[in-house]
Formats: structure tokens, sequence, C-alpha cells
């Protein structure tokens, strides 16, 4: 019987995963893509977890990142407003970035089973039984369920939030451009906001969040970007003036931002699984490799004998909601501010009146540096 079986690879499981192998327990992830690959991701991070995951053995500077320390956001009619970010963060893309924590993770004895979708994860006299679409069968003594934002294992756990049809939509761009590399946008739109930030090699990401709805009344992605998003001077200015690195965006879907229970079936879940912050605070991929971290301490006490199942599984859900659920629930509700156009513009103004008032929101939807 394996120690641990990690159930997705991406920044939460790679984390959690590297902290337990480190620990001398045996890992195995499993992932239903192959690495790399590209994600929907801002790719913006917070300098939140830089000294963590510099400690964990990741050479950041070497990735070639982008140091972003200034943030402005404009309205739907293209007025701006801009201030310096007190914590700051960094521009990689998700391509790199997990690479290089899968590589480290390989590095400290982490194995991988790479192209298989885990379908069920069954629990019976302390033995977690793991089934993949493939038929291979895994045994551990504890499972976490780091698989993100939208996973078949949701609705095979029948989990709560997935009784109601979610209407989000994520699209991502790699692109050349001219733009302030130490600076991230969020240019509203209609019904969504779309962020802009460097990466490695002088390109950007340039990544939306909008509704389905949006998609369906102009009929395709590209139209409803010429109808409703380029009406934002700045974002019809990036759309036309700028190499689009890809021949098609990536896309993603069926996500939700309710919160979630954060152990289903004696599974921890940990990031986007245990709840998803709205990408506007622009700290999911901070919350996922602080909960890896959480995770996988908590887990490590277990497999050590020092604290039971049942005291595992009661601690982590008290440390997760201690340490995020504010968070999350000030992510809703500044999200619902930029749904709107009318609100949006009011936000603008208000905040423009009160820059200290900005950065306090900020601020609030982020935690401290973690090391
Ligand atoms: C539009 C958008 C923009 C965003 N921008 C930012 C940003 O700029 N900055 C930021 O910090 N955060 C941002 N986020 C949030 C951030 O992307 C996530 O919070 C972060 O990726 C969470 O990491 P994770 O490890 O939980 O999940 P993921 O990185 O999604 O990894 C989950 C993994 O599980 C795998 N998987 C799923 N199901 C299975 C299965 N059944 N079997 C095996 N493998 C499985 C998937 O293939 C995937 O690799 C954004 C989110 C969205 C939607």
């Amino acid at each position: 019987m394996t120690d641990a079986v990690i159930i997705g690879g991406g920044l939460a499981g790679l984390v959690s995963s590297i902290e337990l192998a480190r620990r001398g327990f045996s890992v195995i992830v499993i992932e239903r893509k192959h690495y790399p690959f590209h994600r929907v991701c801002g790719e913006y991070v917070s300098n939140e977890v830089r000294p963590y995951l510099e400690g964990l053995g990741l050479k950041i500077n070497e990735l070639g990142v982008k140091e972003i320390q200034r943030f402005c956001f404009t309205s739907p009619s293209g007025r701006v407003l801009e201030t310096d970010l007190d914590l700051g963060g960094f521009g990689i893309s998700r391509y790199k970035l997990d690479y290089a924590l899968y590589e480290l993770a390989q590095k400290v004895g982490v194995k991988f089973v790479l192209g298989e979708t885990v379908e069920s994860v069954e629990f019976a006299s302390e033995e977690c039984r793991i089934k993949t679409s493939n038929k291979l069968d895994f045994s551990a003594k504890i499972v976490l369920g780091s698989f993100g934002k939208n996973s078949k294992m949701d609705k095979a756990l029948d989990r709560d939030f997935t009784h109601k049809k979610s209407p989000y939509v994520g699209v991502k761009y790699h692109i050349r451009t001219d733009f302030p590399q130490d600076l991230i946008a969020l240019h509203n739109f209609k019904d969504g906001y779309c962020g802009i930030s460097a990466i490695e090699e002088d390109k950007y990401c340039l990544c939306y969040l909008t509704t389905r709805d949006n998609v369906r009344k102009h009929g395709s992605i590209s139209e409803m970007e010429k109808n409703v998003l380029w009406k934002n001077p700045h974002l019809h200015r990036i759309f036309n003036k700028s190499e689009f690195l890809y021949e098609r965006p990536e896309v993603i879907n069926e996500f939700s931002f309710s919160p979630k229970k954060t152990v289903e079936n004696h599974i921890l879940m940990v990031g986007d699984a245990a709840g998803l912050i709205t990408p506007l605070c622009g700290n999911g991929m901070a919350i996922a490799i602080h909960g890896g971290k959480i995770a996988a301490e908590l887990t490590a006490d277990f497999l050590h004998q020092k604290i039971n199942r049942q005291q595992l599984e009661d601690s982590y859900q008290q440390l997760w909601k201690d340490e995020f659920s504010v968070r999350l629930w000030i992510g809703r509700t500044v999200q619902r501010l930029f749904g709107d156009e009318w609100l949006s513009e009011l936000a603008l103004s208000s905040f423009s009146l009160a820059k200290p008032l900005l950065r306090f929101v900020i601020s609030k939807t982020h935690g401290k540096v973690i090391t």
C-alpha cells in the first residue's frame, strides 16, 4: 500500500507530493495529462508564496519570471485606475512553472502516473482504493484530491456544487505585445474581465473570465470578443495590435466559485478542489500552494501516527477555513462589482477617490508571506 495517492498534478498536488516525499513517504501522483501542458490561468503568482517555493527548491529567478509591482484596472468605457501593489508578484506560464515543479517532485522520489484519469475512490477498513479510467488500481493510506476546478471526480463524489450549473467560461492566450512588464491590468467588459501581464520570454498572458450566456449570445468566442471585449478601448488595442501565439485559445468551463467541502469521502481536498477564489484576486495559485503545504504537513502527522484519521480531517477542515474562507468570500463579493457595466464604472470612480480602500481590499484577499 502506498502512503499517499494524490489525484491531480497541478500546483496543489505537486507541492503536497514534494512535501510528503521529502519526509520519506511513498507518494504517487495520478495526472490525466502529460507534462508540460497549458492551462487556463492568468499566470500572475502572488509573492506571498515566493520564499516558500524557493525553500522547496524551485529556482524562480532561473525560470525567467517577470516581476510585477503595479496594478491597474479599467472600466468597460476605458477609464483607468492605477495603484502600486504592496506585495506584488511575478509572471510565469503554468507550462513552465508546473513542469519545473514536476521535475523537482521526480527528483525527491514522487512517482507519477500520467495520462490516467481517476474515476473512483473507495474507502474501507482504513484503506483507500483508487481506480482509473484504464482500469488501473491503487491502494493508499490516504488520498489527497487536488483535481482542480473541473474534474470527473466532482461528479463521481456527487459534490453539492455540481448540482447547480455553472455559468462561467475562462479563456487564455499567450501573446507578444507592447505593454509594461511590471504591470498587471484588469480590463472590465460587459459580463466579464480580462487580465494581462508579462510572463517569461517577453510573452504576455491574456486571460479572461466571462459567462457562457455572453458567448452564446454572440455565437462564438471570437464574435463575442469583437462585439463585447473590444468595446473597452484597451482591449481593442491589445486584440488588434498583438501577435497571438496559439492557433486557438485555451478554454475552460463548468467551474464553480461556490463554497465546497474540504473533506469528502475521507479525501482531503486541496487547491481549487477545496475552493476556488475568483481570478480577479490573482492568488488562486498561492492558495493552492499554501493549501498543499498545510495538507501535506497534517498528512505527515497522520502517517507518523501522531494523529488519527478523525483528528486529521477535523484539523484540516478547521485550518483551511481559518486560512482561506474569508478571502474566498471577499473575492466572490468583489467579483459582483465587475460583472456589471454600471457597477464597475461606479467601483472605479469610488476607488479613484479612495485609493487606500482599493489597497485594503487587495490586502484582504491575500495572506501573509509563507516560508
Ligand atoms: C480565468 C482564470 C484566471 C486565473 N488567473 C489566476 C492568476 O492570474 N493568478 C492566480 O494565482 N490564480 C489564477 N487563477 C486560479 C488558478 O488557476 C487556480 O487556483 C490554480 O490553478 C489551482 O491549482 P490546483 O492545483 O488546485 O488545480 P489545477 O492547477 O487546475 O490542477 C488540477 C489537475 O488535476 C488534473 N485532474 C483533474 N481531474 C483529474 C482526475 N480525475 N484524474 C487525474 N487528474 C485529474 C488536471 O488535469 C489538472 O492538471 C485563475 C483561474 C481562472 C479560472
